[in-house]
């Protein structure tokens, strides 16, 4: 089968074929539809984070079903799933307590580069490839766990069921799980790409006001406003803090950074008032870090978080958040961004790396 290879950082990926096993216990095989172009991705090709190499890439995916192997019942061939690339193994302390982006054995899998056992089903030339996140979904199959995926309706378009499996849930899962309290009270999202415009679909669900989106190119911009954003401020060409004075006399109570950069993270810090809170959600450099005022921190009880994943719990999330979509609350459909077969997936990210507009998508079996 075709797969997108990375073989080391700061070169393209490589659409070589690639052998895949059978899937093992517990297993199942998957055949892709649609595959996001995440920027979680394009950190791994730079170098930014760091992955077991060479491997497939892609984690964020949608497919049917093929087969299952030894033991596997919670799905069955034909089943529409969406991959999720932190899988919940549903016994650790984290999965029992609803916070499965946080499961233990999932993180032991994405440093592995295998699939739960820690044992890779990808080969090119008789040599074991790397699994990226126990997904790797640039690829026409793929095998995973089956606790990395969920089943959901399959009447979902695959390009959206893709993307709701990290932009989505990652951006929407922030607002709903994390900025529940953010009802008539003012937030900056930073950051127009896939999850900051998923984050600010779920605020105007939940009546954020105003919601004002941060970037630094207006078309992503445009979008946002598109999406559910109240105001939008280019940074590139205006001050934040001025500009957040003339939208409302009130100071933001929540920011959350969608970009993952010391300088946004340092930004959204700076934004909130008085008892704000800032929810760090984009992946920066390893290692990277910003400083932070102790004083305001203190006096102003303003608050730091991380969320990862949308601290969503997914198998029950994703389905509510795909019903929303149904129901014409969260418009998902416009999210998309331009959609590529899997031969041109590094002139999608070529594209994202100069400013696409909106969630690309791409088609490992053609465009269905
Ligand atoms: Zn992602
Ligand atoms: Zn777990």
């Amino acid at each position: 089968m075709k797969a997108a290879v990375l073989h080391r950082p700061g070169t393209p990926l490589t659409v070589e074929d690639v052998d895949l096993d059978d899937p093992g216990p517990g297993e199942v095989t998957i055949r892709v539809l649609a595959a996001g172009v995440c920027h979680s991705d394009l950190h791994y090709m730079n170098g930014d984070l760091t992955a077991r190499l060479p491997a497939v890439l892609g984690h964020e995916g949608a497919g049917i079903v093929e087969r299952v192997g030894e033991g596997v019942t919670r799905v069955r061939p034909g089943d529409t799933v969406i991959t999720l690339w932190r899988p919940r193994c549903g016994d650790c302390e984290f999965c029992t307590t609803g916070r499965p982006a946080l499961c233990a054995l999932g993180r032991v899998q994405a440093a592995s580069g295998g699939l739960l056992d820690g044992t890779s089903r990808l080969n090119l030339n008789g040599e074991k490839l790397h699994h990226l996140m126990g997904v790797s979904c640039f690829a026409e199959r793929c095998v995973v766990s089956d606790r990395s995926v969920v089943v959901i309706d399959p009447a979902v378009p695959p390009e959206i069921a893709a993307v709701t499996g990290c932009a989505v849930v990652t951006g929407a899962g922030t607002a709903l799980n994390v900025m529940k309290d953010a009802t008539g009270e003012g937030v900056v999202v930073i950051g127009a790409g896939g999850v900051g415009l998923s984050a600010v679909m779920g605020l105007r669900l939940i009546g954020a006001d105003p919601i004002v989106a941060v970037d630094t190119v207006d078309a992503k911009l445009d979008k946002a406003l598109e999406l559910g954003a109240t105001h939008a401020v280019n940074v590139r060409t205006h001050d934040l803090a001025e500009a957040l004075t003339r939208i409302s006399p009130k100071a933001m109570t929540w920011a959350l950074d969608a970009v993952g950069a010391p300088q946004t993270l340092t930004q959204a810090i700076d934004v909130v008032g008085t008892g704000g809170t800032v929810v760090a959600v984009g992946l920066g450099r390893v290692g990277a870090t910003v400083p932070v005022p102790i004083n305001p921190l203190v006096q102003q009880e303003k608050r730091l978080v991380g969320s990862l994943y949308g601290s969503a719990n997914t198998p029950v999330d994703i389905p509510k958040l795909l019903e929303l979509f149904k129901a014409g609350r969260l418009p998902l459909d416009k999210l998309l961004g331009e959609q590529y077969e899997l031969s041109a997936i590094n002139e999608a990210y070529a594209a994202l790396s100069q400013d696409a507009t909106g969630r690309a998508v791409i088609f490992p079996n053609g465009k269905c």
